[in-house]
């Protein structure tokens, strides 16, 4: 029997990378219309350990990160969330990800990696891009209304220099930011349908992005 198998018979499955610091109904937006619109069976969230592009910037414990990540998608029956990149020491490379996930998955699956439009354009930037885009595809997702002309053109090349595949999905609502919202609980502003009411009640109880 032949182990061969056309792209036809492979299943998709997104997944979401992000800090997620809080995660926000914009990020679930983007799984829900990635997962509809190119035909997924599922989206994986994968809040980052140690993000490399990140060395500034105090994150918050990637446990709390990694909680409200559960708490948020635990009502979708297609949302998954993995601890693979919170368990690795040293900086979590989204290369070293898809790599642990081709393996557990095998060949049957074909990984598309969600990514924010602005981090798509600078992927050239990111840990071994080209074995990264040899090994998944990926997908820029956008605000309605975003100019995709800069975007598009990127694409253009990305696809004729690594030989990849690229999609772009608009996603309504996607301009809530994580940055906003730390910045609404350090005013004392409400975060009420910016995240979910479980997302919300966390970072009251842990008294987090106070200061
Ligand atoms: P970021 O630089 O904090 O975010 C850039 C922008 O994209 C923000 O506006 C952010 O919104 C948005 N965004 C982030 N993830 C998104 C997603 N999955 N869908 C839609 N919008 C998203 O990005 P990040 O969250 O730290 O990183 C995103 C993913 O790329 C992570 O998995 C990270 O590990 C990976 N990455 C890997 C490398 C590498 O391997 N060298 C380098 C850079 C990034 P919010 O602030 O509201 O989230």
């Amino acid at each position: 029997m032949s182990t061969f198998q056309s792209s036809e018979e492979r299943i998709r499955y997104a997944i979401m990378g992000g800090t997620f610091d809080p995660i926000h109904f914009g990020h679930l937006a983007a799984a829900e219309t990635v997962r509809e619109k190119l035909n997924c069976q599922k989206v994986i969230f994968i809040p980052s350990g140690n993000p490399p592009h990140k060395k500034g910037r105090v994150l918050t414990d990637s446990i709390h990160r990694y909680t409200m990540t559960v708490l948020a998608a635990n009502s979708n029956p297609y949302f998954e969330v993995s601890n693979i990149e919170m368990n690795r020491n040293g900086y979590s490379y989204t290369l070293d990800t898809i790599k642990e996930l081709n393996k557990y998955y095998g060949k049957k699956v074909e990984l598309l990696f969600i990514t924010g439009a602005d981090a798509l354009l600078e992927i050239e930037t990111w840990h071994k891009v080209d074995e990264l885009l040899r090994l998944c595809s990926f997908v820029a997702v956008t605000r309605p209304g975003y100019d995709k002309s800069k975007l598009e053109q990127k694409l253009l090349y990305l696809q004729s220099k690594y030989n990849v595949e690229l999609h772009i999905v608009d996603v309504p609502g996607l301009n809530i930011s994580s940055t906003d919202i730390r910045k609404r609980v350090r005013e004392g502003a409400s975060i009420r349908y910016l995240v979910s009411d479980a997302v919300e009640q966390y970072v009251f109880k842990y008294e987090l992005y106070r200061e």
